[in-house]
Formats: structure tokens, sequence, C-alpha cells
């Protein structure tokens, strides 16, 4: 039996290997829920904290260390964790709390301390958890020098995506995590149209970078998406361990425009002889003596900055154009006999004078 389980295992340690980039630790492979094969993230120690952060002018605090008037139990009851000196502490069997606010896209900021002394092992040690909109959890455990499955450590998106490194701080001492969440959206027939992303920073240091979830999370199994509304509360774990949490505060961020792609001016309605534009082509310079181009390129002049930029210019008269794709003017300025003297560039606010430089001769 025994040379059968080690055959196995050298089976099973070269194809680990392999699959694993050795560049970031991290594998393109799909992995099995809670898998103590997966790769362990790297350890990197954080620089010196200072928390608490305070909250921006826009932020909604939802706990504050005063009290749980803002968290209710399962049932809508009250929060049954302890409160004292400023935080909040996870009480064992007294279940989930729920915010009384509902939201969807945030920036979410938390700080927690796991227990000291520590005790338990793996899952067991310092866990709870952070969940948006009460269905995807960000992992909360100590993973001080305490090894568990990578899906399931601190920082894990859990049982889907393990944490890029391990940034975790010892037990007792306060730890923050920087939280980005943008919630799943549904097509009318319930199909997932856009899923949920997260991105997380753990005491300062990124440990989720835009990762895509593929349904809510949960122990042993996955589970796919099911319609949802568009907020739901933040829900905070009890998983058996006084785990300490303060200063928990979030900003709703705007719902992400679709990309629009590169801007364009609108068509023109104005259409120049080439004879007309060719009178504005030629050498040109700023009151500083920095040169500029302008050169007719095919049925358009186009203005070639000594800073390597290159315009194209739609007419919208005779002698004024717009850039085709930043918000600016040229217009140009002729003598009376029609000999053309420079132009003025308009941008930002701000006319800049342009002259037109001597031919030579
Ligand atoms: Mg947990």
């Amino acid at each position: 039996m025994h040379g059968r389980m080690w055959r196995g295992v050298w089976l099973f340690v070269p194809c680990t290997l392999f699959m694993t980039s050795p560049a970031t630790g991290q594998s393109p492979a799909r992995w099995l829920a809670h898998d103590m094969q997966r790769p362990r993230p790297p350890v990197v120690s954080p620089g010196k904290l200072s928390l608490p952060v305070g909250p921006p002018s826009d932020a909604i605090v939802i706990f504050d260390g005063a009290d749980l008037s803002k968290w209710s139990d399962a049932e809508g009851g009250p929060a049954k964790w302890r409160v004292r000196d400023g935080y909040m502490e996870s009480v064992p069997d007294s279940g989930y709390i729920f915010s009384a606010g509902k939201f969807g896209d945030v920036q979410l900021h938390v700080e927690w301390a796991t227990p000291l002394p520590a005790s338990g092992h793996g899952q067991g040690r310092g866990n709870s958890g952070i969940f948006l909109m009460g269905l995807y959890e960000v992992q909360v455990l100590d993973s001080f020098e305490n090894e568990t499955y990578t899906d399931g450590q601190a920082g894990a998106i859990y049982g889907q995506h393990p944490p890029l490194v391990n940034a975790c701080l010892p037990p007792g001492q306060w730890q923050s995590y920087d939280i980005v969440f943008r919630r799943p959206h549904f097509h009318d027939d319930g199909t997932v149209a856009r899923p949920a992303r997260i991105t997380v920073l753990q005491n300062g240091i990124l440990v989720q970078d835009n990762v895509t979830l593929w349904g809510p999370t949960t122990w042993l199994q996955h589970r796919a998406y099911e319609r949802q509304a568009d907020k739901g509360p933040i829900s905070l774990q009890d998983h058996g361990n006084p785990v300490r949490y303060r200063n928990i505060w979030l900003r709703e961020l705007p719902e992400l425009a679709e990309p629009s792609g590169l801007a364009e001016q609108p068509a023109t309605t104005v259409t120049l002889s080439p004879d007309q534009l060719r009178k504005f082509a030629g050498a040109y310079g700023t009151p500083t003596g920095d040169p500029i181009q302008v050169e007719l390129k095919g049925d358009h002049l186009q203005v070639h900055m000594k800073t390597g930029q290159v315009m194209d210019l739609v007419p919208r008269s005779p002698t004024e154009f717009a850039l085709r794709h930043t918000a600016g003017t040229i217009v140009f300025e002729a003598k009376g006999t029609g000999e053309v003297t420079g132009f003025s560039l308009h941008l930002g606010g701000e006319k800049y004078p342009i002259a037109r430089l001597a031919a030579q001769p």
C-alpha cells in the first residue's frame, strides 16, 4: 500500500510544479475548492500602518465604535455581538450580523484584529469574514504563521481566489481591508450580464486585483449566481472565534460606465478645397521659440508639435478648425491681403498665440 501511495505522490508533484508560474506563484489552472496543493502566496510584511483611517467626507460610517444601532442579527433583531473600547467583537454562537443599510458598488474600509493569544489552527483560528451584499465573502482569518487552504486564508475571496500575497499581521494587532466591490448585473431573464468583481488591499498591500467572482462564496461547493436585488447588507461572520472590528465605513460608488471608445469631434459640414487648406500649411512657432508645423495631409490639415503630438484638424469655417480628438480649436489669422500671419490655439480655457515664421529666403 505504501509503495502505491508514494507512486501516486510522485506522479502528482511534477504535475503541480508544471502548472505553477514561477514568476507569480499563481497558477492559471483550475483548482478544486479548498485544495491544500494550491500554491501558497508569498508572505509580505506590511509597512508601518497608521490606523485608524478616518472616513472621508462622503463616507457612510456603519460602525464608529459606539454601539450596534446600525446592525441586526439574521432575523432583524438586535445584533448580539459585544461592543467595548471602540470596537465590536464577535460572540461565539451569536450568529452573523447585518448592516441596516443596503449597498451595491462600494469602497469599504474595515479594521479587524484576530484573538490574542491565538488558539486553534487552520480555519479554526481567528475566523470571521466580511460579506458584500450578504453573499460574497472576503475572508478574515489569523493567517499569521497559520497554514490552511489558500482559497480560505486571510484576504481570500472564500473558496474562489487566494490572495496574491499573505499580508497578515500577528494576532491581536489591528489591520485593515480596503475593498472595492462591483456588484453583479443580471439580464431580464435572470442570467448574469456582468459578474461581481472585487479588489482588496490588506494593510495597504494589494491582495485581490479586480477578480471576477463566479457566484456567491460558499464552503465545500460552488454556487451559481441567482438574480438578486441591486443592493444588499454588509454582513460580518460569526465563525466561533472572538474577532474584533472597528472603524467600518464605506463610500457608495457610481455604476461603472461601459467603455465608450475614443471620442471624436462631430463630422464637419464645412468642406474646404485643397487650395483653401494649403495656404495654412507652413512653419509656425510659439512665443518661446518652439516650432510647430502645419501640413496638408490628403484632404485635411495636420498640426505637428515639437513634442511629437500630431493632431488632425476638422474645419468649422474657412479659418476655424477643431482638433479631431481633443477639446480644442485653432483659429487662423490673416492680413487684409489674405496672407496668413499665425493662429491662436484655444485649449483648456487658455488661448495660446502662435506666429507664422517667415519663409526661408
Ligand atoms: Mg470566514
